[in-house]
This record gives C-alpha cells, sequence and structure tokens, in this order.
C-alpha cells in the first residue's frame, strides 16, 4: 500500500506537461495524505517535471556512474536518475518519512541513508561519485563548502540553490556576489550557472528564486594551496571586506612587503583577487 502510494506520487508528477501549477500539485500532495512539508528541513518540493529533467541532465549520467543524490524528498528528481539506470545511486535524506518513502519506492535499486548532510563523511568520496541535489535553502552553502572541499573523487555535481547564493557561488573578483564561498568553491570546482528557476513550480512556493549550477574539478587541484590556510586567509580577508589588504595583513601582525613580493598591491580590497591570488597569500604564511 505505501509502496503504491510512492510510486503514483512520482509517476503523477512525471506525466505532467510543461508545467504544472500549484494548485494542481498541492491537492496531489492532500491525495497522497503527505505530512506537510517542513520549513525546518527546507522542503520546498519540486513539482514541475520538465525542470527536473533539465536538471537531472545537466549531471549527464553514465550507465557506469555512482550517483549521491542529498534531500531526494518526494523523489521530483530521484525517479529520473533512476529511468537512467546508473550503476548506483545513494539517497541521503534526514527527514525519516520521506526516508522510509524512498526505500519503498525504490525497489532495491537504491540506498537509503536517513542522515544529516551536513555531517556526512564527505571525505571518504575519493572514488568517483557524482552529486546531486535540490538543496535545502538554510543547509546549502556550508554543504557545498564542505562537499566540494573533501569529496576528492567527485566527478560532477549539480546542486539547486537559493539564487542569491548560486551567484555568489560563481561569482569573479570585482563583482559585488565574490566572496569567501566563491574563492573557496572555485579552488575545488568550476561552478556553472546552468539556469535560473522561479517559485511557483515549487510547493509551498519558497519567497526567493532558485539556481541551478554545475561543478567540475578544478585545474590544478589542491596542490596549488593549502585548504586550512586558505580557509583561514579567506576569513581574515572577507571578515573586512571593505578594509583595503594593506590594513587587514597589518592588523594579522604582518608587512605589506609581504603583500608586494607576491605581486599583490596592498591598497586592494579583497574582492578584487583572483582566486590564485588568494592561494598565493594563503601560502605566505600570513594568516
Ligand atoms: N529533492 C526533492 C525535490 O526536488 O522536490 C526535495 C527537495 S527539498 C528542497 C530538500 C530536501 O532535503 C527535503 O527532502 C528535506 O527533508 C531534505 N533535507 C533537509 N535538510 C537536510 C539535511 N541536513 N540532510 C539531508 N537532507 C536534508
Amino acid at each position: 500500500m505505501k509502496e503504491a502510494r510512492g510510486r503514483s506520487f512520482t509517476a503523477g508528477r512525471r506525466s505532467s506537461g510543461p508545467v504544472r501549477p500549484t494548485g494542481e500539485a498541492r491537492s496531489s500532495f492532500a491525495r497522497e495524505s503527505a505530512p506537510r512539508p517542513k520549513r525546518a528541513l527546507g522542503q520546498n518540493f519540486l513539482q514541475d517535471a520538465n525542470i527536473a529533467g533539465k536538471i537531472v541532465r545537466a549531471l549527464e549520467i553514465q550507465p557506469a556512474d555512482s550517483i549521491l543524490e542529498i534531500g531526494p524528498g518526494a523523489g521530483a528528481l530521484t525517479g529520473i536518475v533512476l529511468e537512467q539506470t546508473p550503476a548506483r545511486l545513494v539517497l541521503v535524506e534526514k527527514d525519516r518519512h520521506w526516508a522510509g518513502e524512498r526505500m519503498r519506492a525504490g525497489e532495491g535499486k537504491v540506498s537509503v541513508v536517513l542522515a544529516d548532510a551536513l555531517l556526512f563523511p564527505w571525505e571518504r568520496f575519493h572514488k568517483p561519485w557524482k552529486f546531486l541535489g535540490n538543496l535545502p535553502y538554510n543547509v546549502a552553502s556550508p554543504l557545498i563548502w564542505n562537499l566540494l572541499s573533501l569529496a576528492s573523487g567527485l566527478t560532477k555535481a549539480v546542486f539547486m540553490v537559493q539564487k542569491e547564493v548560486g551567484v555568489r557561488l560563481a561569482a569573479g573578483p570585482g563583482e559585488d556576489a565574490y566572496g569567501a564561498l566563491s574563492v573557496w568553491v572555485q579552488s575545488f570546482s568550476r561552478p556553472r550557472l546552468e539556469f535560473f528557476v522561479p517559485p511557483q513550480v515549487f510547493f509551498p512556493r519558497p519567497k526567493v528564486d532558485s539556481a541551478v549550477l554545475s561543478f567540475v574539478p578544478a585545474r590544478g587541484g589542491i596542490e596549488t594551496f593549502s585548504p586550512s590556510a586558505l580557509a583561514r586567509t579567506l576569513h581574515a580577508c572577507f571578515q573586512k571586506r571593505r578594509k583595503q589588504l594593506g590594513t587587514t595583513v597589518r592588523a594579522a601582525g604582518g608587512d605589506t612587503r609581504q603583500l608586494e613580493a607576491l605581486d599583490i598591491d596592498p591598497g586592494l580590497r579583497p574582492g578584487a583577487l583572483t582566486v590564485e591570488a588568494f592561494h598565493l597569500l594563503s601560502l605566505s604564511g600570513i594568516f
């Protein structure tokens, strides 16, 4: 009975046309007697089959792929991933109800882990893996920060996040949105803004727009910097992003000549430095 319920929910959404109205989606939720979406878990469920298909296609799934989806919820993305028959699909879900539903609907083709993705041991993913998720807004930034820096086996990831976070992740030097998150993430990966998603394709509707991004490993990897020193450097510099770098360096007990030796102008603000310049700065030992 529960298995049939889970299956019909997913099949119903996938059979929908270009954009399924939220009202219809809401009544679908009521019909399936699903629990009320939990705001604390960022549960805004995707209701549009076309957008779900576009997100999954961006991951470029191959038959040999091992895929891990974060927060599968009611399975909007999961069903489409399964249609592509990857070698392995692991789901990490914090909500006991939805973890159980995905287990039942997965018919043995998925492994479901009831866990908090923020506490997951991403450093164990050193073999090739692809990651996917329509991420809860409140955990997206720390989760992406951790996962991209720890999961060395990552071959590709596709995440949906709040639009502002998406813009920050992909921002470059000189842009308002460029900050510690941009430099950190771009040290490990090459993020690409794929497309934006409006609020009306979710139930319940969030107050903000969303963005879908893909990530592939950065060239060079961590050979060019030390992650712990980079984290310290970013914290020191972007905590005072309006201050000139020379001032920040002096406050840390350093000397502006150390910046000049790295060919970094002490009069610049941190938002003007490239990712590579931050790597050099992190290796200088100033912070
Ligand atoms: N993938 C579904 C979709 O696209 O409709 C659900 C996306 S919903 C935005 C976020 C999902 O992440 C929910 O299923 C929620 O329960 C789950 N979640 C929230 N916080 C989590 C965490 N810390 N670890 C794992 N899953 C989490």
